[in-house]
């Protein structure tokens, strides 16, 4: 394959040539949304949800979206055609654009929309095998009331300092509490347990942000008739556990065998995740949309 192109406000550039302004408030301040997306073999995986997600978090900030879910929507696809991918990661960031150096997003006329695709460096095979370690990390979760999760935006500062924790104690990823010291998510991920045949996740309301692919294994959990509830539950209750696993665009499902050095069980993967994983790769190829073959739409890429 050639260059990789990035969509720039309307634009295929090259990957070389894709730079935004140092005045961008995105650089500045953090201030904008973005998505994580997964395209499986052509099939940008539950693309309308990930849309919805960020026109929310936009609306939430005041951020006008230059364009209409549908013309979104067809640019993430010819960006995945004009990459020439079918299975690929995509970053899809809304900035504010160029304002001057005050915060005040008035001056920002101009919001910059950016699609990058590119080919997934995949998680190693042997990481679903052995399992994640996690270590609970003492920043808690962005209030809701102060930086909601349910906001995608640019300023994930609360996560990467939780990762710094999480690197800092040897773990694979950090666990995320509230300032109640209620379980929240990873730094990344969602949160799952398995306790007695029953699935708990935490309800978003806590301080995780709505997961698409939470919601995804939400609902094929309870296809599959396993009682799942979203209900708060605490560092103990994960201790304690048979199963513990992360939902997450890039890690799909996956097991988490220790917890602060705690085994979880046996400190294999559980069998409820791995059902739940096949479960999982089963839909990835057909619930979304397809990005091929060529339509007339975008066959002038
Ligand atoms: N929580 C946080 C903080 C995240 O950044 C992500 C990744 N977007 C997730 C959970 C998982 O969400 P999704 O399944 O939509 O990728």
């Amino acid at each position: 394959m050639g260059s990789q192109w990035i969509f720039l406000s309307g634009e295929f550039v090259r990957k070389e040539d894709a730079v935004v302004s140092v005045y961008d408030h995105g650089f500045l301040y953090g201030d904008g949304v973005f998505e994580g997306i997964r395209v499986y073999s052509g099939n940008v995986f539950k693309l309308d949800a990930h849309l919805k997600r960020l026109y929310e978090s936009a609306r939430s900030i005041k951020l006008e979206i230059p364009y209409s879910k549908e013309d979104m929507e067809e640019a993430i696809v010819n960006t995945v055609r004009k990459n020439q991918l079918d299975n690929a990661y995509i970053r899809v960031v809304v900035s504010r654009g160029v304002g001057n150096l005050g915060l005040d997003p008035t001056h920002c006329n101009n919001p910059r929309v950016i699609i990058i695709a590119e080919a997934l460096a995949l998680f190693p095979k042997e990481l679903y095998e052995r399992g994640l370690r996690l270590a609970s990390v003492s920043s808690r979760r962005n209030r809701p009331d102060v930086l909601s999760p349910q906001i995608k935006s640019l300023n994930y500062l609360n996560n990467i300092l939780v990762k710094l924790e999480a690197n800092q104690a040897n773990a694979d990823e950090a666990l995320m509490l509230n300032d109640q010291g209620y379980v929240t998510e990873g730094s990344a991920d969602n949160i799952f347990i398995v306790k007695n045949e029953t699935i708990y996740t935490p309800p978003v309301y806590l301080g995780a942000l709505e997961g698409i692919t939470r919601n995804a294994i939400i609902d094929l959990a309870k296809e599959y008739g396993y009682d799942m509830r979203q209900e708060p539950f605490t560092r103990h209750d994960v201790y304690v556990a048979d199963e513990v696993f992360l939902t997450g665009t890039a890690a799909e499902v996956i097991a988490v065998v220790e917890v602060d050095g705690r085994k979880i069980q046996d400190g294999t993967p559980g069998k409820v995740t791995k059902h739940l994983l096949s479960a999982f790769r089963n839909i990835v190829k057909t619930d979304g949309v397809q990005c091929y073959p060529v339509t007339k739409s975008n066959a002038e890429v």
